[in-house]
This record gives structure tokens, sequence and C-alpha cells, in this order.
């Protein structure tokens, strides 16, 4: 599983990538990206104040 953003839905406000526990989520042109050290924790997902991240399938 992976953490996805949806772009639509994001404010930009990088709480998500402050709240991530392995430095997993990174700013990149206004939107986090996350990359392989994401463990899934569900962090982000339960911050994010616009529930733009969704955990899916695959990377
Ligand atoms: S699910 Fe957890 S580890 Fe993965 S990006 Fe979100 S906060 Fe970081
Ligand atoms: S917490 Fe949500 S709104 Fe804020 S930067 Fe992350 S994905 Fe975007």
């Amino acid at each position: 599983m992976v953490v996805k953003i949806d772009k639509k839905k994001c404010i930009s406000c990088a709480g998500c990538v402050a709240v991530c526990p392995v430095q997993a989520l990174e700013l990149k042109d206004k939107y986090p990206v996350c990359d392989e050290k994401c463990i899934n924790c569900l962090s982000c997902i339960k911050f994010c104040p616009v529930a733009a991240i969704n955990l899916v399938k695959g990377r």
C-alpha cells in the first residue's frame, strides 16, 4: 500500500509532512509526495484537514 495525495483537495498546508514519523512525505511543487520510507501508519491520513490523502494499492 502507498499513500496518494488528491491534488484537487490538497490545500498545501504541509501538516502531513510534519506529522509523518519517518519523513516519508516531502512537498514537491506544492503537493506532498510519498516515498518508500512510508510504513503505512496512517498519521498523515488522520491529520489531513481536507481528507486529501488515501491509501491505495501498489506503488
Ligand atoms: S502513512 Fe505514516 S509513514 Fe506513511 S506517509 Fe503517512 S504519516 Fe508517513
Ligand atoms: S495535510 Fe492534506 S491538505 Fe495538508 S499538505 Fe497534506 S495532503 Fe495537503
